[in-house]
C-alpha cells in the first residue's frame, strides 16, 4: 500500500493506493486544477478513482467532490456528515461561522469558502470495510473534530485522521508538532479518539493540515494534554 500526500492550498489530500487507489479529501474547490495536475502526476486520471472519502464537510477538504463525483467517482461520507454535504453547509464550527465575527476572513476566502452541494453515494453509520474499493482497511467514525468526521484506517498502521489532529498551529510550523485543530467542537473527544488509534497500533498519522504526524511526537503530545488535564 502506498500513501501520496497532496498539499493542497490550505490542506492536504492523501491519494492511498493499494489494489485499486482512494482519495482521502480533496481541498476547496479552488484547488481543483491542482489536485487534477497532482493525480497525472501520479499515474491516475479521476475516473480510476476507486472512491472519494471525506473525514468530515469543510470546505477546504470537500471543495472538489462534486467535480469528482460528476466525473464517476463514488463519495463517501458519515450519514451525520452527508446532511451537512448535501446542503453545502459546513458542519459544526467553521471558519466561515467564525467569519461572521470577524468579517475580514470572510472577505479573505470569498468564494472559495463555499462549495457545492453533493449527494453522498455511501453512508457510513460506523464502520465501512474498504474491500469493496480495493483496499486493505476502513472508515471508521470518529467523532470530535466534528459530531460526522469520519478517519481512515489503512493496514493497521497508517490512519487518515482528518482534522481530529493537525500538525503546527493555524498553518504555523513546526509542521510535524501534533495540535488540536483550533476550529474542534470537542477536544477531549478528538483526544480519546486518537489515543485509543494509538493503542490499536497506529504509527503514522495522515492529518489534514501539515506533515504525516509520528508516534513519537503524537506520543509526547499525548502526555502533556493528559498532564495539562490533571492539573
Ligand atoms: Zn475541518
Amino acid at each position: 500500500m502506498k500513501i501520496n500526500r497532496i498539499s493542497l492550498k490550505f490542506s492536504n489530500a492523501f491519494l492511498v493506493s493499494d489494489r485499486r487507489s482512494v482519495l482521502v479529501d480533496c481541498g476547496c474547490q479552488s484547488d481543483r486544477i491542482f489536485l487534477e495536475q497532482s493525480l497525472t502526476r501520479l499515474g491516475i486520471r479521476p475516473q480510476d478513482i476507486a472512491a472519494l472519502i471525506l473525514t468530515h464537510v469543510h470546505f477546504d477538504h470537500c471543495g472538489c467532490a462534486s467535480y469528482l463525483q460528476a466525473a464517476g467517482v463514488p463519495v463517501i461520507a458519515s450519514s451525520v456528515a452527508a446532511k451537512f454535504l448535501q446542503q453545502g453547509e459546513q458542519e459544526g464550527k467553521s471558519i466561515l461561522k467564525a467569519g461572521s465575527k470577524l468579517p475580514f476572513i470572510g472577505r479573505m476566502l470569498g468564494e472559495q469558502a463555499r462549495f457545492p452541494p453533493v449527494h453522498a453515494d455511501v453512508l457510513v453509520e460506523s464502520v465501512l470495510d474498504l474491500g469493496d474499493f480495493g483496499v486493505e482497511g476502513e472508515v471508521r467514525v470518529s467523532a470530535g473534530h466534528t459530531a460526522g468526521s469520519v478517519s481512515v484506517m489503512l493496514d493497521k498502521k497508517q490512519a487518515c485522521v482528518g482534522d481530529l489532529m493537525m500538525g503546527g498551529y493555524l498553518g504555523l510550523p513546526p509542521a510535524w508538532q501534533p495540535n488540536f485543530h483550533p476550529l474542534s467542537s470537542d477536544n477531549s473527544e478528538a483526544l480519546s479518539q486518537i489515543i485509543a488509534m494509538r493503542e490499536s497500533g497506529t504509527e503514522k498519522f495522515c492529518v489534514g493540515h501539515g506533515e504525516v504526524l509520528l508516534a513519537r511526537d503524537v506520543d509526547r503530545w499525548i502526555d502533556s494534554q493528559l498532564k495539562g488535564k490533571k492539573r
